[in-house]
C-alpha cells in the first residue's frame, strides 16, 4: 500500500464549498436519519441535530414508535416519522426521497430490524452512509452485502470493523483486509481510530485532526450525522466522508482547551460545529 493522503486543512480547503447566497432548505438537501430503539434514542437525536448543524435544508428522523416525542422536543429543528413498532424498527417507509440517509445508531439487532433493514436496502435509491448496528446486521448477514449500493460510506469503530472483515494480527493486515473489503463491495470504509483513515479501493487517506476526548458515548452517532448531511448537500461519497470526518475532529480540538477531556461530550461536538466550520 502507498503511503496514506493526509487529510489537513489544505486538502479540505479544496475541497469545502461555501453555502451559495441565494440558498433556500429546499435546495439545500434533505437527510433522512433512521435509527433509535427504547432506551437508546439518543443516538438518532444526536445524529438528527449533527446533521441540521452541518447546513443541510432539512432532516427527517425516523424512528420507533416511542421515539416520537423523544425527538421533537429534543431538536424542534427536525421532522419525525415512526415506525409501527413502539421499541424497535420493523418497516422502514417514507413518501420522500432523501438525499442522502444514514442508517443504524441505536437500532439493534432484533429479527424484524434484520429484515426492516434488509427490505430497505432493496428498496433504497439514496447515498447512503451506513454506521452501528446496522453494520452489526450486514456481518451476521453478508450475503446482504451486494445489496449496498456502489459507493455506500461504512462508519465502522474497530470492533464493527473486525465484525465485517474479520481477525487481524497487524496494522498492516487490518489495512490490507479493509482495502480488499471497499474494493470487493465498492464501499468508502471510514476505519473509525485514532488517527481515523478513509478507505477507497486502493487509496487511502488519513485524517489529521482530532484527539482521545472523541472517545466518548455518541461521539460517532455525530459523525454519521455530519457525513449523511454533508452527502445530502451534494458532496460526493468521498468529499462527505473527508470533510465529515477533518470536522468532526477539528471540533475536538477546537473544545478542548475549554472542556478538558472528562467533560468533553458529544453534544460538545455538535456545540463546536459552527466554530469548525468557521
Ligand atoms: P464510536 O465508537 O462509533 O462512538 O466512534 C468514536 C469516534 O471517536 C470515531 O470517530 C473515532 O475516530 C473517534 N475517536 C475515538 N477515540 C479517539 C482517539 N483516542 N483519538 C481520536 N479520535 C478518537
Ligand atoms: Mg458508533
Amino acid at each position: 500500500m502507498k503511503n496514506p493522503i493526509p487529510i489537513d486543512r489544505a486538502a479540505i480547503l479544496k475541497r469545502y464549498k461555501p453555502v451559495a447566497t441565494n440558498a433556500h432548505k429546499g435546495i439545500q438537501g434533505h437527510a433522512l436519519l433512521i435509527g433509535g430503539s427504547y432506551g437508546k434514542m439518543g443516538s438518532v437525536c444526536l445524529s438528527s441535530k449533527a446533521a441540521i448543524k452541518t447546513g443541510c435544508g432539512l432532516v427527517t428522523a425516523f424512528v420507533p414508535k416511542c421515539g416520537y416525542e423523544i425527538v421533537q422536543i429534543s431538536i424542534p429543528e427536525v421532522m419525525v416519522l415512526t415506525d409501527e413498532k413502539e421499541k424497535y424498527l420493523s418497516e422502514i417507509h417514507y413518501d420522500f426521497i432523501p438525499n442522502a440517509i444514514g442508517i443504524g445508531m441505536g437500532i439493534g439487532q432484533e429479527l424484524p430490524t434484520q429484515k426492516a433493514l434488509h427490505d430497505f436496502l432493496l428498496k433504497n435509491k439514496s447515498p447512503l452512509v451506513i454506521d452501528a448496528d446496522a453494520l452489526n446486521i450486514l456481518s451476521l448477514n453478508p450475503k446482504w452485502l451486494p445489496l449496498v449500493p456502489q459507493n455506500t460510506i461504512l462508519t465502522p469503530h474497530p470492533k464493527e470493523l473486525e465484525r465485517l472483515i474479520g481477525k487481524w494480527t497487524s496494522d498492516e493486515e487490518k489495512m490490507e483486509k479493509t482495502i480488499a473489503f471497499s474494493k470487493t463491495h465498492n464501499v468508502i470504509v471510514v476505519m473509525k481510530g485514532a488517527p481515523t483513515h478513509i478507505v477507497a479501493g486502493e487509496t487511502v487517506y488519513k485524517n489529521t485532526t482530532g484527539n482521545p476526548a472523541l472517545a466518548t458515548a455518541g461521539s460517532g452517532d455525530v459523525l454519521t450525522g455530519i457525513i449523511t448531511s454533508l452527502l445530502a448537500q451534494s458532496y460526493t461519497p468521498l468529499d462527505a466522508a473527508l470533510l465529515g470526518v477533518y470536522l468532526h475532529g477539528l471540533t475536538a480540538d477546537i473544545a478542548l482547551p475549554e472542556t478538558g477531556h472528562e467533560s468533553f461530550i458529544a453534544s460538545t461536538i455538535i456545540a463546536t460545529l459552527g466554530k469548525a466550520f468557521l
